[in-house]
């Protein structure tokens, strides 16, 4: 059981990561390697133990957003390639790279030029992989530029091109429509790229994936994925046209801090946003915005307990929020409730918050606050 200091926490289930990763790397097959995608402290769930359990599990790489992400990684003694995602600029950036054995992203021969210089200097080999601009319009080498650009490498001599990659702008749109359009389209130039590297591609790993394009087709595999949300046990499409059997690995849960009763009439939380119509049971518990549950989705979200849906009422605020528990007669002070995650046979999906709240499951896992604990179950 959690800490009983604590009002609310964390569960982080690390077989239900490894699972999933198993799981993916039996979708995309044998010709193909799974990079678990662990920034943003592993989307919320804690970056070295989403490593952990996604190289016990079989994936082959690891991909963080930030050069910070990757040293942490390998202070805490990973030693599987890692790939950095995120764009870095300086020279001084580039040569903690080098010096961790992290692959860098490049997407210009200016940062091209920087890794070689630092790879002579420090006599070694910089490995590194190249981003390509087929329609995401972020980072990436233009498509023009891009053969010139693998060709100039390979002049280089202590650069080491590892990977060629791009990635998907709307392949988590669905199966129709601009979606289809989009992802078609970038294919098509990914494509143009790879055959540009025929024969055997010269030994780079092609990429272009996301879980969402590693979900909807597997046509877009090639030589790896690169999947964060679906390792959660996420899957991106709105409609569940397709069945994954990805288990979630995070739960959300909080205690009830505070119970009363009060008649009906009565304004609840700030703003009175919620008035009772009948004699209430209300229960407090103490999670609020501060700990990264939205504000956006007062009054809209209900909780686990027991098996039972119980809803929220009135502003959530900073630290604590409102159930309204009426009919509910067995919860008690110190009950625990579930936000998000399963109870027993019902579950709350950061999907269904983020359509509440307006934004996307990939938000809702990363907005969780270290002031909630994440204890390992
Ligand atoms: C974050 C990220 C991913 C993972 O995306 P998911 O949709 O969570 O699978 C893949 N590739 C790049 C370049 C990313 O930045």
């Amino acid at each position: 059981m959690a800490d009983p200091r604590q009002r609310a926490w964390i569960e982080v289930n690390p077989s239900a990561i490894e699972s999933n990763a198993r799981t993916l790397i039996g979708l995309i097959g044998e010709n193909c390697l799974l990079m678990a995608v662990v920034k943003a402290d592993g989307y919320g769930h804690g970056a070295e133990t989403v490593a952990r359990a996604a190289l016990k599990g079989g994936a082959h790489t690891l991909g963080v957003a930030t050069l910070l992400e990757g040293i942490e990684l390998r202070q805490k003694g990973f030693v599987c390639p890692i790939l950095i995602l995120g764009n870095l600029i300086d020279l001084e950036e580039l040569r903690e790279c080098l010096y961790w054995d992290l692959m860098p992203t490049i997407s210009s021969k200016r940062e091209a030029s920087l890794c070689q210089q630092l790879a002579k200097e420090c006599d070694r080999k910089f490995k590194l992989q190249l981003k390509l601009d087929t329609g995401m319009t972020r980072l990436g080498c233009d498509l023009l530029e891009a053969e010139n650009l693998i060709t100039e490498l390979k002049e280089f001599k202590d650069i080491v091109l590892v990977g060629i990659y791009s990635h998907l702008a709307l392949a988590d749109g669905g199966f129709e429509g601009l979606s289809a359009t989009v992802t078609q389209k970038q294919q098509k130039r990914f494509e143009k790229v790879l055959k540009t590297c025929l024969p055997n591609r010269e030994n780079y790993c092609f990429h272009l994936a996301n879980s969402a394009g590693t979900l909807r087709d597997s046509n877009l595999h090639y030589d790896m994925v690169r999947v964060g949300l679906a390792l959660y046990g996420c899957s991106p499409f709105t409609h569940l046209t397709r069945e994954f059997s990805l288990e979630p690995a995070l739960a959300v849960k909080a205690r009830v801090t505070f119970l009363r009763e009060v008649p009906a009439g009565v304004g609840v939380s700030y703003g009175h946003s919620f008035v009772t119509k009948r004699p209430t049971r209300l229960a407090v518990i103490g999670i609020g915005y501060a700990d990264g549950v939205s504000r956006a989705l007062s009054g809209k979200i209900s909780v686990l307990y027991m098996n039972n849906f119980l809803p929220q009422v009135g502003s959530i605020t900073m630290d604590q929020m409102v159930i309204d528990v009426t009919d509910q007669v067995d919860i008690g002070l110190g009950s625990v409730v579930t936000l998000l995650g399963a109870d027993k046979n019902k579950s709350i999906s950061p999907k269904s918050w983020s359509d509440l709240a307006g934004t996307i499951p990939w938000e809702i896992l990363c907005s969780f606050k270290n002031r909630l604990p994440r204890v390992l179950v």
